[in-house]
């Protein structure tokens, strides 16, 4: 098995509120983290990073060298989607490779066990992710009826005017889901190359938020192995702490 790694990593940031990959995580960017999961396993024989395509320069200036040092191969990212920064990575993917493998820069904590598992599994399966099981009640909320409600500072909007008014959005329940066959999505998510590379030839990879989905389109059975709820993805600013202590030495996610 020769497995070609693509990490997307040409996200704004916008829910976090800037460039989170470039932000400290335990003495090392949040990237070189994530990076640094792949550059010790034997069967990949290829990183492949994909940065932002309108400040690749100042990608190439940040973390050039570190990346250069691992011999990771740097393209330009999709400028709004993750799909299109895989896509335009795909192009890179060397020919003697088997599988590629699809990890979001932003998911830094991956453990070598949930590597593991994912590599053996798609070493005999086509298509593999990890998913983890969703503790908590389901539900779905109707957000085109979402009422705001007004808090006890009301008195004082209504004195302040609008630009201070504080509302509480309230959302009303459709339904409780029955959460037993849910899952929730994790990468890597590991292929046979040519899958990937025929999910991306025949549009499928159009608009899609894992790529397990566009392989899943060309009738492609994806199993899913057990992922980690350590494997976190850092969205907003507080998950870069939680993903800290996840990688602290107490706690220990990598062995
Ligand atoms: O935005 P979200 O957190 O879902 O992004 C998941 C991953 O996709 C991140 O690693 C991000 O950098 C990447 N991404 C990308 N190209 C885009 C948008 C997101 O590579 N245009």
């Amino acid at each position: 098995m020769k497995v070609s790694v693509i990490i997307p990593a040409a996200g704004g940031g916008s829910r976090f509120g800037g460039d989170k990959l470039s932000r400290d995580l335990r003495g090392r960017p949040v990237l070189v983290r994530t990076i640094e999961a792949f550059t010790r396993r034997d069967e990949v024989t290829q990183i492949i990073v994909a940065g932002p395509p309108d400040d690749f320069d100042e990608f190439v200036d940040r973390f050039g060298a570190v990346l250069g040092f691992h011999g990771v191969v740097l393209v330009k990212g999709g400028r709004t989607d993750r799909w299109e920064s895989v896509t335009l990575a795909l192009e890179s993917v060397s020919s003697d490779a088997t599988h590629v493998a699809v990890h979001d820069a932003a998911r830094p904590c991956v453990s070598q066990d949930l590597l593991d598992r994912v590599f053996e599994a798609a070493a005999r399966l086509d298509a593999v992710m990890p998913g983890v099981e969703i503790s908590s009640t389901v539900k779905e909320v109707d957000r085109d009826r979402a009422r705001d409600v007004a808090t006890s500072d009301a008195l004082a909007d209504a004195i302040l005017g609008e630009e201070t008014a504080s509302t509480i959005e309230a959302m009303p329940v459709m339904r409780t889901v029955p959460r037993q066959s849910l899952i929730l999505a994790q990468t890597p998510q590991v292929f046979r190359v040519d899958l990937l590379a025929k999910a991306a030839s025949s549009g499928a990879m159009t608009g899609v938020t894992d790529d397990a989905s566009a392989v899943a389109q060309l009738g492609v059975d994806v199993h899913v192995v057990p992922g980690d709820s350590r494997n976190i993805k850092i969205t907003r600013p507080e998950d870069l702490d939680l993903a800290a202590a996840i990688l602290s030495p107490m706690v220990g996610a990598r062995p």
